[in-house]
């Protein structure tokens, strides 16, 4: 039978947005038939969480970095609106496909749609394979000795090690399209009739400068950061004000490129050069926390909405909005604080020391529960991805498995110093402070007053006095989580 006389197969691409080591494409391409590719924007499924703004931002670039690569290889992606379930039998009548393929999603919402999807495909004869084009390891194959999914990172750490992890697989050389029927496209959407990008205001510059998005993006970020910030990476994570960290988080939200590729990557610049061996080992096992998320959020479904330790659910929570709006807008008078808050206005990213110091701040020093800085993060960052950073805010606020203890408050005045030691970082994002020396960057109140009528600051009016005093919040902190163990 000729390729065209066949029913065509379906390729739906959900977060795994490139055609190298992406398993479905490959399979489908194997089948011999034609592929179709397309994408559902699916905010209407039950259950199923809207992007935030900035993910959303970056899901264009990234839907069109696509459709330009399949393009290239002989195909194209067309475009829906969800709810999925409808939209995907809509394309699967439509195009009278023999099968489809897709890579696997650990949501639990997105996992009931995909098994109901499947259940009522498979009734009619319609074949759907799937595929783990997401993680190292699928939150299953990795168990403790009793069977059991591992909830401490450190032994799940060390049994992902002694596992092999599979070799990525090329792109297909070429994907043989097919024709989309007219009645079946004219169901279809263009990208910007998605409306993914902010149009008024157009908030997205600083974002746009800071970002390309898309699978060659993402491999030219790998062999940049391999080449040039691997080495000293255990090191040079830790200081905000350097590149030090590989900035692919958002290109492994998206799919952009597989960890699986990130990892060989890596052991092969080991193996050119074995004195990278360390700063290597410390790079990856950041990559397999990612699959620990992963593998927590599969077995605790509600981890973006519930604490995972139950009493957290009776902690005594006293934020109000004014102090969070001070967070959101980066004017607690902390500059380190600050400094996180507005790089991730500009930039939807920031890193993951003050991402750990704001979240902290936030939650212990303001008494704000964790879930209104996880929405927060969800709508401003590029990488908001469900499993980190719902696991993200629940170490940082006690309340989480294998999470820091509530009782570790972050002073954001020695974390600063610490990590940001000469005030880089603060005066990149905090212009007003920019000209006051390294000795009081962190902590301008304790200037002496003639220095800073100098530099033309005024605490209270140019830049904010520190909304809470650190002593007493910690204090006060403290004896909130008091109450909870009263509770026990
Ligand atoms: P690198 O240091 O280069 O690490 C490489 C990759 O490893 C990252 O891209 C990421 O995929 C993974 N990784 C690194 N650190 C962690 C970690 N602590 N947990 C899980 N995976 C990790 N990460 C997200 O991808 N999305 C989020 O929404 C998110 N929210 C967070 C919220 C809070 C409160 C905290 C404390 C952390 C959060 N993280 C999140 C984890 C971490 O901050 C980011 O993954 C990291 O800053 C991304 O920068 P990078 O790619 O340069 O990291």
């Amino acid at each position: 039978m000729s390729i065209d006389s066949q029913s065509p197969v379906l390729v739906w691409f959900r977060d795994d947005h490139r055609l190298s080591d992406n398993p479905a494409l490959s399979a489908a391409v194997a089948s011999g038939s034609r592929v179709l590719c397309f994408y559902v924007l699916d905010e209407a499924s039950e259950g199923i969480r809207p992007l935030g703004g900035a993910a959303r931002w970056w899901l264009h670039g990234s839907l069109r970095a696509l459709g330009e690569a399949l393009e290239r290889a002989g195909s194209r992606l067309v475009l829906f609106r969800g709810p999925a379930l409808q939209a995907v039998e809509t394309v699967v009548r439509g195009t009278g496909a023999s099968a489809i393929y897709w890579n696997r999603r650990y949501g639990a919402a997105e996992i009931a749609v995909d098994s109901a999807l499947k259940k009522s495909l498979t009734e009619r004869g319609i074949k759907a394979h799937s595929f783990n084009g997401r993680l190292l390891n699928e939150p299953w194959e990795v168990a403790n000795q009793a069977g059991k999914p591992f909830q401490v990172f450190t032994p799940y750490l060390r049994a992902v090690t002694a596992r092999p992890i599979s070799t990525p697989i090329p792109s297909p050389e070429r994907i043989p399209g097919g024709t989309w029927g007219e009645s079946i496209l004219a169901r279809a959407t263009s990208l910007d009739a998605l409306g993914l990008e902010p149009s008024s205001p157009d908030w997205a510059s600083g974002i746009r400068a800071a970002w390309q998005c898309g699978e060659q993006a993402a491999q030219d970020r790998l062999k940049e950061f391999i080449g040039a910030g691997l080495k000293g990476y255990a090191e040079q994570r830790d200081r905000p004000f350097m590149d030090g960290t590989s900035r692919l988080s958002p290109h492994l939200r998206f799919g952009e490129i597989s960890p699986r590729q990130v990892w060989h990557a890596v052991m092969g610049a080991v193996a050119r050069e074995p004195g990278l061996e360390s700063d290597a080992r410390k790079y990856l096992s950041e990559v397999v926390w990612r699959d620990f998320s992963y593998q927590l959020l599969d077995v605790h479904p509600h981890l973006p909405d519930r604490s995972h330790s139950p009493r957290f659910e009776h902690f005594p929570w006293a934020g109000n909005p004014e102090t969070l709006k001070a967070w959101q807008r980066g004017l607690t008078g902390y500059p380190i604080v600050d400094a996180g808050m507005r790089q991730l206005w500009q930039t939807a990213w920031m890193h993951n020391r003050v991402r750990m110091i704001v979240a902290s701040f936030l939650v212990k020093h303001l008494l704000t529960d964790w879930r209104q800085g996880e929405s927060w993060f969800w709508d401003t960052l590029v990488d908001a991805d469900p499993a980190n950073n719902a696991f993200g805010w629940q170490w940082v606020a006690g309340s989480g498995p294998d999470s820091a203890p509530f009782h570790r408050i972050f002073n954001p005045v020695t974390q600063g110093e610490k990590f940001d030691p000469d005030g880089r970082y603060v005066r990149t994002y905090v212009p007003e402070l920019a000209s006051l020396p390294a000795a009081f960057i962190h902590k301008p109140w304790e200037a002496p007053p003639g220095l800073l009528h100098e530099k033309g600051i005024r605490l209270g009016e140019t830049y904010p006095a520190p909304i809470v005093p650190h002593g007493p919040a910690r204090a006060r902190a403290l004896e909130a989580f008091q109450s909870l163990r009263d509770l026990e």
